[in-house]
């Protein structure tokens, strides 16, 4: 469907192929469950997927972001759901960039190898979503320590990841001279935090996400598992975020493909007044649109991907491009579920299954509005709202 806008035609057959042994039986079954897709992701590990942002002197594929993309991409548009694993791909860039060789060497070859997971990312708090800056868990040096003490929510795959990254506040607020400055990331190996500070209490969603919230007490964490320098982790999260963005909005170019390619099938088979419904201009026309739509959104992700390659500043087209996928896919979830009338919402169909996961992506990793707002004061030059 749709010419491919890039290239990665091989990467692209690869995944199909793996994923042609994931059908809608195996997600309907761990969705009533709400179980970790762990077959899935072990065979998306083992065929080296996962680490296809991590560079080969560390055992990864060392691929563009753009072949990530496409790979993520893939994934969805045959139904299956990365949202089990993507934060693999795009937080290794936090690691990658600004931690130090140790941390390297210690930890990407074995994620490489598929040995560790590192898909956990606690940046989100019950007092701060959106506003980020206002994390309360704090991290205070103690000799060769830090201890940390707080609360975290929404931390995704964290009952099924061995590494978290974790933000927190170093410097208390009122003594920092730049808001932004004052947060810290750090790497938390959950197999020596569980049971002495760390508590993950899973959280039950709309969808089967595997997400959970966190407790936080008194947990020590070794000094040499900070992130880059001290207070400046704020800035190495947001340094991730369009890498993040871009990979996130390849899915939803994949769940929109995978709407149209169902509504166009169930259009031409399904005879009512002894026609296909398809033949009806009110039934085409839905679809075409999401198509139009799904289109325009894949230009942007593979014109974001194209300048974060090149080292150029992304953050308009990689906010675009979130947006006009997440845009997509919903649009394309709703005239899907329209398309197949009352089987659409049979469980069967898969239709609303992918419905209520594609529906994350208007709120995370950043809401529309959160977007919309970036858009109209750095790009457009509007007063400053918040
Ligand atoms: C299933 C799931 C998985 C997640 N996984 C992770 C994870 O792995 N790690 C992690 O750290 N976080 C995760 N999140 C958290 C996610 O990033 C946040 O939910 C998101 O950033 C929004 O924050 P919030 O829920 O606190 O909403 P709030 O910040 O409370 O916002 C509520 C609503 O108000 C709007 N709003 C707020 N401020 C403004 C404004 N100034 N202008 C206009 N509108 C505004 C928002 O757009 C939103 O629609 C996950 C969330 C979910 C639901």
């Amino acid at each position: 469907m749709g010419e491919q806008a890039d290239s990665y035609e091989e990467i692209r057959k690869s995944v199909r192929a793996l994923c042609t042994q994931f059908p809608g039986s195996y997600w309907r079954e761990l969705d009533r469950d709400r179980a970790y897709p762990k077959a899935f992701v072990d065979a998306l590990t083992k065929a080296g997927f996962l680490s296809a942002l991590i560079p080969e002197e560390y055992g990864g594929s060392g691929l563009s972001l753009s072949a990530a993309a496409a790979i993520l991409e893939e994934v969805q548009a045959a139904g299956c759901n990365g949202a089990a694993c993507h934060a693999q791909m795009y937080m290794m860039g936090t690691l990658l960039r600004h931690g130090s060789a140790a941390q390297k060497r210690k930890y990407l070859p074995e994620i490489a190898a598929g040995k560790i997971r590192l898909q956990a990312f606690g940046v989100t708090e019950p007092g701060s979503g959106t506003d980020t800056l206002s994390i309360a868990t704090t991290a205070k040096r103690d000799g060769a320590n830090y201890v940390v003490n707080g609360q975290k929510i929404w931390t995704s795959r964290a009952e099924h990841s061995d590494l978290m990254l974790l933000l927190a506040r170093t410097t208390p607020k009122e003594a920092i001279k730049k808001r932004s400055e004052g947060l810290s990331v750090f790497l938390v190996d959950m197999r020596e935090a569980a049971g002495k500070g760390l508590t993950i209490r899973p959280i039950r969603t709309m969808m089967n996400h595997a997400t959970t919230e966190i407790f936080i007490e008194n947990l020590r964490i070794p000094a040499e598992n900070l992130i880059g320098e001290e207070g400046q982790g704020f800035r190495y999260v947001l340094s991730g975020m369009n890498a993040e963005r871009i990979l996130i909005a390849a899915e939803c170019v994949g769940d929109a493909k995978w709407f149209i390619e169902k509504a166009v099938s169930y259009a031409k088979e399904r005879n009512v007044f002894a026609r296909p419904i398809g033949q009806n201009q009110g039934v085409q026309f839905p679809i075409a649109r999401s198509y139009a739509q799904m289109r325009a959104a894949e230009l942007m992700v593979v014109e974001a991907a194209k300048r974060y390659e090149r080292g150029e500043d992304c953050g308009e087209e990689a906010n675009l491009a979130k947006l006009l996928a997440a845009d997509a896919s919903w649009a394309a979830a709703d005239m899907c579920v329209q398309t197949h009338g009352g089987f659409g919402f049979a469980e069967e169909y898969d239709i609303e299954r992918k419905f209520r996961e594609t529906r994350l992506y208007q709120v995370a990793p950043v809401s529309t509005n959160l977007i919309l707002s970036f858009l109209a004061e750095h790009v457009l030059g509007l007063p400053r709202s918040y």
